[in-house]
């Protein structure tokens, strides 16, 4: 299967990615992980995005497209792939198309994860995320982990990721509604999209994200 995720920054998109990739056995694709492993690796790339995920605004496309291209390419997604945080935007979208359409391969559905925007705040600003696995993440109030600092699952050392501080948040958003929302209206076109609420236990989402899935597989 080749799916999208969309939904703004914390509607959980790192979290549900990674159960739904393991049931549905495809690899999980974020274009903000490859991100951040170019950056605490100091790669060109690296360096290249930084400043404009330290500030909440999109990497430029010509970055963008070339590496989520390259990872696509990689042999285990051959039976498909779970998008998350790819395409961002309109371009990005069409050149997915492009890149599938010359494979005569195309994507089965777009999961659209929807949050209340107060929710995003409140998630994000106390968001922890561990540095070995960022699927793993944590909430100082709503789910704050056994050990101050430390992932219950892996033992990896939480941090609080640069953009999620109130201010960047706000401009992600912002991003969010001006240049990725338009996607949303797009893929509907082609009759993809499926809309969950993204509120609720992880795996109650989880259980909702699979129900609305499964029938676009075929
Ligand atoms: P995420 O981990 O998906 O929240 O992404 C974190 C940041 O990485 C975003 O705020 C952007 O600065 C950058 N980023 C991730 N994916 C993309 C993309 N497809 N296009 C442009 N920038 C991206």
């Amino acid at each position: 299967m080749r799916i999208v995720l969309v939904g703004p920054p914390g509607a959980g998109k790192g979290t549900q990615a990674a159960y739904l990739a393991e049931n549905l056995s495809i690899p999980h694709i974020s274009t903000g992980d490859l991100f951040r492993a170019n950056i605490s690796q100091g790669t060109p790339l690296g360096q290249q995005a930084q400043e404009y995920m330290k500030s909440g605004r999109l990497v430029p496309d010509e970055v963008t497209i070339g590496m989520a291209q390259d990872r696509m390419e990689q042999p285990d997604t051959s039976d498909g792939f779970l998008l998350d945080g790819f395409p961002r935007n309109l371009r990005q979208a069409e050149v997915l198309d492009e890149i599938l359409q010359s494979k005569g391969q195309k994507l089965n559905a777009v999961l659209d994860l929807e949050v209340p925007e107060e929710e995003v705040v409140k998630r994000i600003a106390g968001r922890r995320t561990c540095r070995t696995d960022s699927s793993h993440t944590f909430h100082v109030i709503y789910s704050p982990p056994k050990a101050e600092g430390v992932c219950d699952t892996c033992g990896g050392e939480l941090y609080q990721r640069e953009d999620d501080s109130e201010d960047t948040v706000r401009k992600r958003l912002e991003v969010y509604h001006s240049d990725t929302e338009p996607i949303v209206d797009y893929y509907k076109a082609q009759g993809l999209v499926v809309t969950i609420s993204a509120l609720g236990k992880v795996a109650e989402v989880t259980r909702k994200a699979m129900d609305a899935i499964l029938p676009k597989a075929a």
